[in-house]
């Protein structure tokens, strides 16, 4: 008999509800949504996953490494704990070299996307490979946290297990692991996560193929470092498993077409008559909600708000420099707090979409609409379709950074000449003459692919291989210059705009320079008379129009480098160069809490800049906030370039006021560094160090250990980058 529908419903909740017992819910679980712009707070150089790119494919979701291995027929998984995406795109690369020179099937996978119980019974085939980036004060990437609490937890289910194949001493005995730590020898726990990990996984009886490998961001030789290690690995990964060598050929992830169709911001009727057609084609609109116009919250990464932009000043008096202030309206849209970070979601700028599309042969085809299709079922696309290659460039790849040696060399087949591709694999190959012919000369790669060949352009070179090997743009953060409880609906940054001047080429920042772009805009004034007359331009008016020439997609990025909760709290801050941007806040903050008739607690502010005349941003305004606060504000400057015989930094002006010091973190002060974070930062740290011993008369160790515990309490407290 057939059911009736009562019957039917009732059947298929029981059954839903059998399935969440037995699968714990893990089947409908949502992925866990981290930030996936999260910034790199003290990040070791490598901030945010750029996971954040991926649109679509991935569809056979499972978190059991062992299903997703068969389901896929991979016998290499390359985890990576990224922050910035450095180790992703390490990890992409290593996946690659490991299919296309060695022929096994490898793929890449984000350490959040997996749960690790199984781990211990992978076969002796599968080889899984990790790519950790360390962080801040020794920390796994916001992604690695769960992997690595639950691979140094004794009481992991797995540790326990009583599976035939494990030995209970060594319940990894049956895995296969290769190893490389990404760090900043600057920091004082350099790849610790890397290093950790390795000893664990050997105390765990896991078999390491090659050595524990790790780069070096302080030194600036990551990627030599990596180079040298996978060498060494694959020789030794020969050896164990008897790999087969051939010459690398490429095999796209991905196949990249065209529709036949054409769609820019620049066509009206793209713009003003929008057809149903027409609309669907990406023009950099960061989701789907705002390619259709629905642009509602909630906005994080990835919805993010198109904030106006409704200020922009200048800070340096600097003939050459400059430092910005930029202030985004943001109204009830988008909630902060003081001490936070803003996300800007940025584009590459004409003159360099342009550059590059001309050297790979696409600059007539720009507007062509292309489409997607993985042909690897585990490739995530980094940009959604359809969309432009205009598109693909301008927003969502990394053409303007620095080019990797290896990408010389897995580039030259695609040469347009036989010379050129002798070139590109003698540069690919000598470290030495890559380091003097490229390195040196901050060259991008449209600038180096283009003097290889002549400026013969390079139309050999499948869009999927650039797609594949260059890294995601991703999204540039700044530490917030307003307080939240001044103006909730106002957003501030404080940026320099970078700009390198190369022996050939200026390099400029892409964000800040688009920052600039949009003030010289906004000023209305003639650029050759800008202060930087070689001014970078961008399309300011955003696909479609939709950024208007005075909007951009930002999102919020929560910190915990926070005021004391406390108002009464003393607190000493020590921000040179635009580490002031978060103390303009807190002492905002402060003075408006005073204001309103709170007794504030004693703030001491070390800045510190060149010269008095030249980059003492918001030198103005500290004259009224001294007035404000009378006796409560003491702010202390540094001059690095005024007495041509001694360089003054804020360390030295800390050495003058260490009874105060002393005496404020005797009264329970909280002490906070912002800025830079390869040399400011720790000698900060070693300067408080000395001061609390010298001024209490403890050895300089115990004073180290104090100033440790101080950080691990969250008294002292670091924003640097
Ligand atoms: P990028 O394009 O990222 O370039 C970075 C540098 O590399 C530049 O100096 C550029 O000239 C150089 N470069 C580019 N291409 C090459 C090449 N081919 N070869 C060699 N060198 C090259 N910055 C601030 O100004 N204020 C802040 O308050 C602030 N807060 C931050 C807070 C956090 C948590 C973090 C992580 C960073 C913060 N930053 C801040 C830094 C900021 O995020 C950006 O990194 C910075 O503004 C540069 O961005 P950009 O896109 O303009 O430069």
């Amino acid at each position: 008999a057939l059911l009736d529908s009562l019957d039917f419903i009732v059947l298929v909740l029981v059954g839903v509800a059998t399935l969440a017992f037995f699968t714990k819910g893990k089947l409908w679980a949502k992925e866990p949504e981290t930030d996936p712009y999260a910034g790199g707070l003290g990040s070791q150089g490598f901030g945010s996953t750029t996971s954040f790119g991926s649109f679509g494919g991935n569809s056979n979701k499972t978190r059991d490494i062992t299903k997703k291995l068969e389901q896929t027929g991979k016998n290499v998984i390359i985890f990576y704990g990224s922050q910035t995406g450095t180790a992703e795109d390490y990890a992409n690369r290593l996946s690659k070299e490991a299919t296309q020179r060695y022929g096994l099937k490898s793929m890449t996978a984000d350490l959040e996307d997996y749960d690790y119980e199984n781990l211990n019974s992978l076969g002796d085939d599968i080889v899984v490979g990790f790519v950790m980036a360390t962080y801040g004060e020794g920390e796994p990437t916001d992604n690695a946290v769960n992997f690595y609490e639950f691979i140094n937890d004794d009481s992991s289910e797995w540790a326990e297990s009583d599976e035939p194949s494990a030995d209970p001493d060594s319940p990894l005995s049956s895995l296969n692991y290769v190893i490389f730590g990404l760090g900043n020898n600057t920091y004082e726990h350099y790849n610790e996560i890397g290093r950790n990990l390795d000893k664990r996984l050997k105390k765990l009886g896991a078999k390491r193929i090659g050595d524990y490998g790790e780069g070096d961001d302080g030194q600036g030789t990551m990627e030599e470092d990596y180079l040298a290690w996978k060498d060494d690995l694959f020789s030794a990964w020969k050896e164990a498993k008897g790999l087969d060598e051939h010459e690398a050929k490429y095999e796209p992830s991905v196949k990249i077409s065209e529709t036949g169709e054409t769609a820019s911001s620049e066509d009206s009727s793209s713009v003003a008559e929008p057809d149903a057609e027409a609309m669907s084609v990406y023009l950099g609109e960061p989701n789907k909600k705002i390619l259709r116009g629905e642009i509602k919250g909630p906005y994080n990464a990835g919805n993010p708000f198109l904030a106006n932009v409704s200020e922009t000043r200048e800070l340096f008096h600097d003939p050459k420099r400059s430092c910005i202030h930029v202030e985004f309206d943001v109204g009830t849209n988008v909630k902060y707090t003081t001490g936070d970070h803003l996300a800007l979601h940025i584009q590459n700028s004409d003159e360099e979409v342009e550059r590059f599309l001309k050297v790979i042969g696409l600059w007539d085809k720009r507007h062509n609409v292309i489409k997607a299709k993985p042909i690897d079922p585990t490739y995530k696309p980094s940009f959604p379709v359809p969309t432009t290659y205009d598109t693909v460039v301008r927003y969502y790849l990394e053409i303007n950074g620095a080019v990797s040696r290896q990408l010389l060399a897995f580039i030259a087949p695609f040469a347009p000449t036989e010379t050129a591709k002798k070139e590109a694999l003698r540069l690919g190959s000598d470290k030495n003459a890559f380091a003097d012919e490229v390195a040196k000369h901050y060259t991008n790669i449209a600038h180096v692919l283009s003097k290889l060949s002549g400026g013969e352009p390079w139309t050999n070179v499948p869009f999927s291989f650039l797609v594949e090997s260059l890294p995601h743009l991703i999204p540039r953060y700044y530490s917030i210059s307003s307080s939240s409880l001044v103006d909730k609906s106002k957003i501030s940054i404080t940026a320099v705009v970078e700009s390198l001047e190369a022996p050939e080429y200026a390099i400029k920042g892409v964000a800040t320079n688009l920052l600039l772009d949009m003030k010289i805009k906004k000023d209305g004034v003639d650029p050759s008379k800008s202060k930087d007359p070689q001014a970078v331009h961008y399309e300011l008016s955003g696909p479609r129009g939709k950024f208007g020439g005075h909007k951009l997609p930002v999102h919020i990025r929560r910190s915990n480098f926070k005021l004391p909760s406390d108002p009464k709290k003393p607190i000493i801050m020590i921000g040179p160069g635009t580490g002031l941007a978060p103390f303009r806040a807190f002492v905002m903050e402060r003075a408006k809490q005073a204001e309103s008739g709170t007794d504030v607690g004693q703030q001491l502010l070390f800045f510190g800049c060149r010269n008095p005349n030249e980059d003492f941003i918001y030198k103005e305004q500290w004259a009224g906030i001294e007035k404000e606060l009378g006796d409560k504000f003491t702010m202390v400057t540094a001059f690095s370039r005024v007495d041509p015989v001694q360089k003054v930094y804020v360390q030295h002006r800390m050495q003058e006021y260490a009874k105060q010091i002393n005496d404020l973190m005797q009264q329970g002060a909280y002490f906070y560094v912002c800025g830079d974070a390869s040399r400011m930062a720790r000698e900060v740290q070693a300067t408080l160090a000395k001061i609390l011993s010298d001024q209490r008369g403890i050895p300089l160790s115990s004073a180290e250990q104090l100033v440790k515990s101080l950080k691990v309490q969250n008294v002292y407290q670091e924003d640097v980058w």
